[in-house]
């Protein structure tokens, strides 16, 4: 678990800014569930699931209850849904940190953000395609230029249980060539070998059936409907009928974000589809659902790859320099920030020339001084920092209104 530091926490911010500026146009409304459930929220997304199995941080708390620290939002969000039975449709969003025991590396933390939405209660296609836009357009505002986009279907349930069996065969079939791991893999998930990297499994993955000879009629046109939207809003995707995700709960249409610059066991920016049976699992009535999570960590190292969406500047507007005991500078820095403009200032009433550096450290595009001269005829004086300018003294009942228009002017 890491610390995140300036200037690195004032693009996290702002990258959740963006998502914000996206999805709440669209009507999703922020959800912030607790960091903590009980551990049966968790427990009912799956238990073939590594993310359940193995990587949650569990524990009994004082009160005997067993809860884990949420690895995931979705069940959180479902389980929000059916306690407080809110309006269908129903749009969520949510944004902050989970925990996983994974083995740290580039791109896998055990606490990581994700930002996400979550809308039940519709079985239109054309919802599958607003979501997977959403996604989309936080990727395009961010700047980022080499997202590719994989979509697939896992059917019905029932066209999915009957692909497994057939998985199950295949892979059963390859005996001793299918690695260990992949074995122990196909005795929980079957759909899940399909995601091992292991290069000799690789010819097996490759011979083996595809999702779409299993597909019924419903789930066919269904996925055809999102495919034609998604060429309707010019968004580009590639079929990858291998396709699975982390979680058992899904079906029908499932999709991937993934990250051109990233090592490929660590490139899934985000990824989600559509699920059912997740809320009816977790007390609510049969509803639809679909939705997605992307990775804020791993986002923010393909915008550092791609040199997009870097930090936001955190230098203040105007450093006030004050050699007449601290008072003024008190003063100002309170009515400049209530007026809308950053300050910061000296301290401890140090020399004009240490109060100086430190403006100039600042970065500010301003010092305002006051000096005994300025304190004596209530003015104070405005330096340029940034660019050779002349010094100018003000009025201070003015100065308010003068810096915020030089601040206008191009710095
Ligand atoms: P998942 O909830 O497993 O479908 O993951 C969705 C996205 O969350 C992934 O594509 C990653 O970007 C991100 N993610 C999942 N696990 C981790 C992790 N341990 N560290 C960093 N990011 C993660």
């Amino acid at each position: 678990m890491r610390d995140i530091m300036a200037p690195e926490s004032r693009r996290w911010r702002a990258c959740a800014q963006v998502f914000a500026d996206v999805v709440e146009p669209a009507g999703y409304e922020l959800v912030i569930p607790p960091l903590m459930e009980d551990l049966g929220v968790f427990t009912r997304i799956g238990d073939a699931t590594d993310v359940v199995t193995k990587e949650m941080y569990d524990f009994v708390d004082k009160g005997d209850r067993h809860v884990a620290l949420r690895p995931e939002q979705t069940a959180s969000i479902c389980r929000a849904f059916a306690e407080h039975r809110p309006v269908l449709p129903w749009k969520a969003w949510y944004s902050g940190p989970n925990f996983r025991y994974e083995k740290p590396q580039r791109g896998r933390y055990r606490q990581f953000d994700q930002v996400g939405v979550e809308a039940l209660g519709v079985d239109d296609p054309h919802l599958d395609v607003e979501v997977i836009a959403l996604g989309w357009e936080f990727y395009r505002r961010l700047g980022l230029q080499q997202v590719g986009l994989l979509v697939n279907s896992l059917g019905e349930p029932d066209d999915r249980a009957r692909y497994m069996g057939a998985l199950e065969a295949h892979f059963d079939a390859a005996g001793d060539a299918l690695s260990e791991q992949s074995r122990a893999t196909l005795r929980k998930n079957p759909l899940r070998v399909l995601d091992s990297k292991r290069p000799e499994d690789q010819p097996i993955i490759t011979a083996a059936p595809t999702i779409d000879q299993f597909w019924s009629t419903a789930a066919g046109d269904h996925f055809d409907a999102v495919q034609s939207g998604l060429d309707a809003l010019g968004i580009h995707f590639t079929i990858d009928l291998k396709l699975v995700r982390g979680l058992d709960y899904y079906r029908r249409t499932i999709f991937e974000y993934q990250g051109g610059t990233l090592d490929s066991a660590q490139n899934a920016l985000g990824g989600g589809g559509r699920y059912d049976g997740l809320v009816e699992a977790l007390g609510g009535p049969p509803t639809p659902g679909i939705g997605f999570a992307l990775g804020v960590d791993r986002t923010l190292l393909a915008c550092d790859d791609e040199g997009v969406f870097t930090a936001p500047s955190g230098v203040v507007d105007v450093f006030v320099v004050d050699t007449t005991g601290g008072t003024a500078a008190l003063a100002i820095t309170s009515e400049l920030r209530a007026a809308g403009m950053s300050a910061d200032r000296a301290y401890d009433n140090r020399s004009m020339k240490a109060q100086m550096k430190a403006a100039n450290r600042s970065g500010a595009r301003f010092a305002i001084i006051v000096g005994s001269d300025e304190a004596e005829a209530g003015s104070a004086s405005i330096r340029p920092m940034r660019v050779d300018g002349e010094q100018v003294v003000v009025d201070r009942d003015s100065l308010a209104h003068e810096l915020q228009q030089r601040l206008q002017e191009e710095p």
